[in-house]
């Protein structure tokens, strides 16, 4: 059915060639590429039935099923890919140690702390944080940069360890959907007096997806009815067997709150990584690796908290990160000390980018700033049609005029670029059905502004979601004058749960049919201005006046959407007639026969789950 789709509309056709595009590509791309004029692509789309204007950013499929009408092959280049190919083109490899296997050495592995909530995973960090701490810094830093190094002493050497500083899955995952796999080890948290909860198995199963080694810290053993047996016997059902049960796996009992055997869990997790991992990295090139967290500071501008994960990233470096770059002005430890070079594993804050990068975003260094900013520009324009990208799933024309396609549109701003994405990836996950969907068409580091109330201004029903943020003053007067919903959270959990109440408070009611009541025409009646009454007897449930109804003959439907306009025992009026009882019943329809069966019915809200 090709030709009548195209409807006589002119368009090149591709006899199978080959059309590379990137995700996010608009039908002006497409028709770029292709040498059409995108209205044409418009039409054609219509003709396939959905509609998409010329420069919006359009899906995969879209772009698949209209190759597929002209006869192209229509390749989606992923972001990764293009990334690749973006930084091939300046003759970068990303992602890969130079040099061969002389030129590795050790590095130290990278932990990320997940497990159920409440279970202790801030606790512990806070603790191993703490304890470590080289001497005289103590003293309650309680500012985190989003990752920290520790050191500890096994068989006699100094060993260090790199920690993740948000935990939970989220990140972990949010990290990993954007190809920053930057977690070597799993620290998976187990309250003692809780046990196995659905976030711990959770937490399993993405460890195991990403082929993470755990070590788990059975916590809280200071506590009342803490069982630590119990938990290491359940974890045996998802294949954490310890050692001491014949298994490979390192359980350490711990009391985050009381600092008991941190040592002992940092020892557990250099034997695992010396185990089962291979970490080296090559120290003697230009730095690459990941940003673990950003934002913005008003006195020292951009500070981005990265992970180096190959060679040494030195202040005076040109690096790129994401769609920003700059001059390493300064590089600051967890403990808010300069720091001249931060070799592979090591995390730290720079400064001296020009703007926000995105958790997850790879940083490099490369050779002087002109290609840094060339590879940012590059990178942000990409960004842009990507964000544009993120609409909901494909509506077909139908749907819309038909109205049955909502949609919750959501502005989130948050503390830190990490807790924004990680809220903006699991927001994006909940899924209620079809008809709802979700877009989120800003998300930002900072405070909430009185652009971003303008913007929720433009479309109605837009909800401004600050997750650890405050708006500016002017910021919420306007919102409190043109009735802008803000919500604020510091709990991710709390977000999507209320989120997905919204979405769920927003699918229109769905209604089944209940019968009520059959009855069975025995007689016809003429009524003089009314029309045929059925003598009738009621053979189930009861018949109601005003009640829904509809005519059955032979098992077949004769006449539906009627009404019990008149409902009579004897010469009375009644209301209701209950089975085994006689009755005239009039339904504004003539065409009554004996025999024939009048059902009625009620519409009723269905539950959904
Ligand atoms: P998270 O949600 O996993 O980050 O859990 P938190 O670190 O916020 O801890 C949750 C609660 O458990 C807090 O009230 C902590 O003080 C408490 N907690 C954490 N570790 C311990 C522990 O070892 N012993 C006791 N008694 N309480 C703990």
């Amino acid at each position: 059915m090709q030709a009548p789709a195209v409807g006589g509309i002119q368009a090149p056709r591709g006899n199978g060639k080959a059309v590379r595009l990137p995700q996010g590509a608009s039908l002006t791309d497409f028709a770029e590429k292709i040498g059409a004029n995108p209205a044409a692509l418009v039409q054609i789309m219509l003709h396939l039935g959905e509609m998409v204007t010329a420069t919006q950013s359009v899906n995969e499929e879209t772009l698949k099923l209209l190759g597929a009408e002209l006869d192209f092959d229509v390749q989606v280049v992923s972001p990764e890919d293009e990334d690749r190919e973006l930084l091939e083109s300046f003759d970068i490899e990303f992602g890969e140690d130079e040099g061969g296997e002389e030129s590795l050495q050790v590095r130290p592995p990278v932990v990320t702390v997940m497990g159920h909530v409440d279970h202790g995973k801030t606790k512990l960090l806070d603790a191993i944080r703490n304890t470590n701490l080289v001497a005289g810094e103590a003293g309650g830093i309680t500012q985190h940069i989003g990752a920290y190094q520790v050191a500890t002493e096994v068989d006699g050497q100094e060993r260090k360890i790199t920690f993740i500083d948000t935990p939970g899955h989220e990140a972990f995952t949010a990290m990993r959907a954007r190809g920053a796999e930057t977690t070597d080890l799993v620290v998976l948290v187990v309250a003692a007096d809780d046990g196995v909860k659905p976030q711990t198995t959770e937490a399993i199963d993405h460890a195991t997806a990403a082929g993470v080694p755990i070590v788990v810290a059975v916590n809280k053993i200071d506590k009342e009815g803490a069982d630590p047996a119990k938990v290491r016997a359940q974890l045996t059902e998802y294949g954490l067997v310890a050692e001491e049960f014949g298994g490979q796996t390192l359980f350490v009992d711990v009391s985050a709150k009381q600092g008991l055997h941190l040592e002992d869990l940092l020892e557990a997790i250099v034997l695992t990584a010396d185990a089962e991992l291979d970490l080296k990295a090559n120290p003697d090139q230009p730095a690459q690796g990941v940003a673990i967290e950003a934002h913005l500071d008003r006195g020292r501008g951009s500070v981005a908290t990265v992970l180096v994960q190959r060679g040494t990233l030195r202040v005076g470096d040109s690096i790129v990160c994401g769609g920003a770059y700059g001059r390493v002005r300064a590089m600051l430890d967890e403990n808010f000390n300069p720091v001249e070079d931060a070799p592979p594993s090591r995390p730290v804050q720079v400064l001296g980018l020009t703007a926000v990068p995105g958790a997850g975003d790879n940083f490099l260094v490369v050779d002087d700033d002109r290609v840094a900013r060339q590879i940012a520009d590059r990178r942000a324009a990409r960004k842009r049609n990507a964000e544009l990208l993120k609409s909901p799933a494909r509506r077909t024309l139908e749907d819309i005029l038909k109205g049955e396609v909502q949609e919750l549109l959501l502005i989130v701003k948050g503390d830190v670029s990490g807790s924004v994405e990680a809220l903006e990836d699991s927001l994006l996950k909940i899924d209620v059905g079809d008809e709802v969907g979700l877009r989120v068409i800003r998300r930002g580091v900072g405070a909430i502004t009185q652009d971003d109330v303008n913007l929720a201004l433009t479309s109605e029903g837009t909800v401004i979601i600050g997750f650890n943020v405050r708006p500016e003053r002017n910021a919420q007067e306007l919102a409190e004058r043109e009735g802008v919903d803000i919500r604020y959270y510091s709990v991710i959990y709390q977000a999507i749960e209320e989120v997905e109440a919204a979405l769920k408070g927003m699918l229109k009611p769905e209604f089944e049919e209940a019968q009520l009541g059959t009855a069975e025409v025995r007689e016809i009646f003429r009524v003089p201005r009314v029309g045929n009454i059925a003598g009738s007897m009621v053979l189930s449930g009861t018949i109601n006046r005003n009640g829904k109804a509809r005519l059955i003959r032979d098992g077949v439907v004769v006449a539906d959407n009627l009404t019990v306009s008149s409902l009579r025992r004897f010469k009375d009026d009644a209301t209701e007639v209950r089975e085994g009882f006689e009755c005239g019943i009039g339904v504004g329809y003539n065409d009554i026969k004996i025999g024939d069966v009048i059902e009625t019915f009620e519409m009723r809200e269905k539950l959904r789950d």
